[in-house]
């Protein structure tokens, strides 16, 4: 980094995140929305502690007897349905904050199904107030104020869909990312917008969601098949950045599975998506095993955030689950994702040490227990 321009971190959560976790994995489940209670969509996600989760899969067995499948899960952080946006924020990207404060370079993403709460946990909804954007806004300006350097903050926000970037910031203008002799890859034509409150920069978060959502067409709304990535750094007077914060708010992870549709768009999207989650899969893994090759190449997502992956950049994935058991498989496909992406630090660090059956849980006398994370 080399910039210092803040206060020391203040929170001694943060300093710990800092010195010890450049990956963090975090779930958080949504509570069973007003139509699915009316539905009668049964809760088949719990979370014994605030770290395990788990997923009760019912099947019947060859004698046509059910059963209950129990999956377990291990995170940095599980949240339930009773967490607030704040409470998510202080556990996900609240570090992430005071590292960008810092001079450094922070990522936060939301993963999960259509549907799951990556919008409402990034943006937050008008019964729930804000959410993470204007959490982390909040942060970074009451942070300016203390302090007796200029800073500048500058915003941009664009959407990636079918491999393509358009400017949220700009009516949906086409964008083009080009790596130069120095292998930085840069946006041209990209808007930064320059904002001095809290509230500016509200405002053009919330023209840029605006632009996201109407830009739908089809059966699907457009949100659901793109990735947008919100951009806020701080520079100098002389332009020298002093801090950036990514906010990445996923195309739905069961789009990756339309790569099989007989329909050639949804064919076409679908491949995109798996595409590029496989690859920031695999570039988030290798921010941990400090190798060289990031294959960060292989997607336009990770081809634009390969800063990202590389030097000091601290990372949060927020795994976004619905509770319903009609949602189950694409449930259990987010939390074996997100295992994934913690899987190489999971056999290294404490989390390891915690792979343990639970005595917790339904007690269904025919229960049996796949505990995902221990299988190795
Ligand atoms: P996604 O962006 O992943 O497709 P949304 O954020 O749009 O999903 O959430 C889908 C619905 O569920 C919305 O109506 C939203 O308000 C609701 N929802 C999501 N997460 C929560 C939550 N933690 N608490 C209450 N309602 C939620
Ligand atoms: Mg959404």
């Amino acid at each position: 980094a080399g910039y210092n321009y803040g206060l020391p971190l203040s929170s001694p959560r943060a300093a710990k995140h800092v010195e010890g976790q450049r990956i963090r994995v975090c779930v958080r489940k949504r509570p069973l929305t007003r139509a699915e209670c009316r539905r009668g969509e049964a809760d088949v996600v719990y979370a014994p502690s605030g770290e395990c989760v788990v997923v009760c899969e019912s099947k019947e067995a060859v004698d046509l007897t059910e059963y209950i499948l129990q999956h377990r899960f291990y995170f940095d952080q599980v949240l339930g349905e009773g967490s607030s946006n704040e409470e998510v924020y202080q556990k996900t990207a609240y570090p992430l904050v005071q590292h960008m404060l810092s001079g450094g370079k922070a990522t936060c993403f939301a993963y999960g199904q259509t549907g799951a709460g990556k919008t409402h946990t990034m943006l937050g909804s008008s019964s729930s107030g804000t959410g993470l954007y204007a959490l982390a806004v909040q942060d970074i300006f009451a942070h300016l104020s203390t302090i007796n350097t200029a800073l500048l903050v500058y915003v941009s926000f664009f959407e990636i869909y079918c491999g393509q970037l358009y400017d949220l910031l700009e009516h949906r203008k086409r964008l083009f990312a080009r790596e130069d002799g120095n292998k930085v890859v840069h946006i041209s034509g990209l808007r930064e917008v320059r904002v001095d409150s809290v509230s500016s920069l509200l405002e053009v978060i919330s023209k840029g969601t605006a632009e996201r959502t109407q830009g739908m067409s089809g059966v699907n709304p457009l949100s659901s098949r793109s990735h947008a990535l919100l951009q806020i750094q701080i520079r100098d007077l002389n332009q020298q950045i002093a801090g950036r914060m990514w906010f990445v708010d996923l195309a739905g992870s069961e789009r990756a599975s339309d790569a099989k549709d007989p329909n050639k768009q949804s064919r076409m999207e679908g491949a995109e998506i798996n595409q590029s989650l496989l690859a920031l899969k695999e570039c988030i893994r290798s921010l941990d095993k400090e190798e060289s090759h990031t294959p960060f190449r292989q997607s336009k997502l990770t081809q634009v955030l390969k800063d990202s992956f590389v030097g000091d950049s601290m990372t949060c994935m927020i795994a976004n689950i619905s509770p319903g058991h009609s949602a189950t498989e694409h449930t259990l496909n987010t939390l074996r994702y997100a295992d994934r992406v913690k899987e190489l630090r999971g056999e290294i660090g404490p989390i390891g040490r915690r792979r343990r059956r639970s005595k917790m849980g339904p007690s269904d006398k025919n229960m049996s227990d796949s505990s995902s994370s221990n299988k190795r």
